[in-house]
């Protein structure tokens, strides 16, 4: 079956949708050509020209509806993501709707306080008035990836609206079906408020229906996938210097101090490592473990994911972890896991074994991982946990940083100060100390993103919303008249005016502010 899946899904005119742990076809989702792209900007376009100056009011008024509308559909959404993904209903309650209310909710609250008109001080200019207004970008050019087709769709809608844009999502083309439907739900919600259905428009098909978003005139990009993707991305957007928001891979570092409180740490460790099957951008991909306690939590660890049930999500069937949604994803995983075996990795759970159903894999423990495997560098995404025995602070500090990518980290101790020197030390954009790295979107007022290779720009909080928005700088008259900035025409003693006035202002002590005064004097007498 992973072969015909692989064939089949790169049709070029239309996308075969299949579910990845059944193999059950759910049907064809038409390939949008470029042409289509180009009008369903161009739609968005218009649709924003009369959204931008929506208040506040209105688009809390939407956002409030689009929170109701996923509370009332909160089973087909799981449904869909399930059939779509291989994810159980579990994990999509958990790791999409959920998440997605609490940034409905937090949006609703927040959005405005962080958008509306912020007066500055003119600093000099007293006669003045300074103020940044947050103006919407236009039109959003989204491009989400597979691993959470709900939430990486909702995401960029939630944002983009509240700033006042149009968007345009370009899904992964492994999860087009549900993307549609998802794509139903919010029309119906925008129809209900009188609203253009063009101000979030789905346009399906694979890299390259993504590149003709980006060279559509969208206004900003946000691209969410890998790092070898977000180069191309970044280098389109480059042609005609559009904004882009990177958000890219992971290989997260999840540190468990020699004084940690074990417990806690294995059972975090284990929701880093197999929630969404590890399809997870902040999935802990490296346990970084002190030795002393490293034969204690590995056994701990290995009963632990030996007790795990996965296999195909059905309904009324309780699983842990579900199947991988892409039939390459399983055989990255598989390569990855086999070459550390062959370097000597020791194999405490799971394993390679195929043999389960549609693109399952086997919840996995490897122990004794080394940086001469793959799986020390190459992100994993898939229901694998890796341990690596570390000496010291300095030592976990050492092998935590020895990535190009630094999306977020884990560090797990009783003493409170050691584990926020360690996590300071590591090179993240999110960190969370005894507590799994990923749970910092849960917390909605944190900026979402990462440092070195995992990208630039943030989601989530201010700076997500900011993202979406150009911050326009405007000085206004304070006062009934206006005192115009006159430079000419220049005057002789200009020069020595300007320079005592320099010492006045920016002099250190009164010495120099003091002969800043005696030249002002003196160039006005010369000039007199
Ligand atoms: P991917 O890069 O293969 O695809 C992502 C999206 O880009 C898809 O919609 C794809 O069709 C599109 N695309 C592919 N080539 C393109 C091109 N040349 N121009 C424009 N668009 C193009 O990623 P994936 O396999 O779908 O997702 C997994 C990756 O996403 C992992 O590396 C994961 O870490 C990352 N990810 C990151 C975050 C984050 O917030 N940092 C979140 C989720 C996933």
């Amino acid at each position: 079956m992973v072969s015909t899946l692989q064939a089949s899904s790169r049709a070029p005119d239309s996308i075969e949708c299949i579910n990845p742990a059944t193999g059950e076809e759910l049907g064809r989702v038409p390939v949008d050509k470029r042409a289509a792209v180009e009008q369903a900007v161009e739609r968005a376009r218009q649709a924003q020209l009369s959204w931008r100056d929506s208040s506040f009011r209105q688009r809390r008024e939407l956002l409030r509806s689009l929170a109701d509308m996923v509370l009332e559909r909160t089973d087909d959404i799981c449904d869909l993501v399930s059939r779509d993904s291989g994810k159980t209903h579990e994990h999509a309650l958990m790791g999409e709707v959920w998440p997605v209310c609490e940034k409905l909710r937090w949006t609703l609250r927040n959005g405005e306080k962080h958008l509306r008109r912020e007066a500055v001080s003119p600093g000099l200019l007293m006669h003045k008035r300074a103020y940044i207004e947050y103006m919407p970008l236009g039109v959003i050019g989204a491009i989400v990836p597979w691993n959470y087709p709900f939430q990486n769709l909702m995401n960029p809608v939630v944002t983009a609206l509240m700033a006042g844009n149009a968007v345009v999502v370009k899904p992964s083309e492994w999860v087009a079906y549900s993307s549609l439907r998802f794509a139903q739900m919010i029309h119906e919600v925008l129809r209900a408020h009188n609203l253009s259905p063009h101000l979030v428009s789905v346009v399906n098909g694979y890299g390259e229906t993504g590149q003709a978003l980006i060279e559509s005139g969208v206004d900003g990009v946000l691209f969410i996938g890998s790092v070898e993707n977000g180069r191309k991305v970044l280098a389109t957007a480059a042609q005609s210097v559009t904004p882009v928001v990177a958000e890219l891979g992971g290989k997260d570092p999840f540190v468990i101090c020699d004084d940690a409180d074990l417990e806690h740490a294995i059972d975090s460790a284990l929701t880093g490592c197999f929630v969404s099957a590890g399809q997870n951008c902040v999935a802990s991909e490296r346990l970084l473990v002190f030795e002393e306690v490293a034969p204690e939590v590995e056994a701990r660890l290995a009963a632990k994911v030996r007790s795990l049930h996965y296999g195909a999500p059905e309904a009324g069937r309780v699983l842990d972890v579900g199947s991988l949604t892409t039939p390459q994803q399983r055989q990255i995983v598989k390569a990855l896991v086999e070459d550390a075996l062959a370097k000597g990795a020791r194999l405490l759970a799971g394993g390679v074994d195929l043999d389960g159903p549609g693109c399952t894999f086997a919840p996995t423990l490897l122990a004794g991982v080394t940086e001469d495997m793959n799986i020390m560098h190459q992100e994993t995404f898939g229901p694998v946990m890796v341990i690596v025995r570390v000496r010291d602070e300095a030592h976990a500090i050492e092998v935590a940083n020895r990535t190009s990518l630094g999306l977020s980290a884990s560090v797990f101790s009783r003493d409170r100060s050691r584990a926020r020197r360690i996590a300071r030390a590591i090179q993240s954009g999110m960190c969370a100390i005894n507590d799994f790295g990923g749970m910092t979107y849960m917390a909605q007022d944190l900026p979402f993103g990462g440092v070195k290779r995992s990208g630039f720009g943030r989601m989530n909080g201010r700076d997500g919303l900011r993202a979406f928005t150009q911050a326009r700088a405007v000085l206004d008259d304070r006062f009934p008249f206006s005192v115009p900035a006159r430079a000419f025409p220049v005057r002789k003693g200009d020069l020595e005016r300007t320079k005592a006035a320099l010492r006045i202002l920016y002099g250190r002590g009164f010495q120099p502010r003091l002969r800043g005064v005696e030249g002002l004097l003196r160039a006005w007498r010369g000039r007199g």
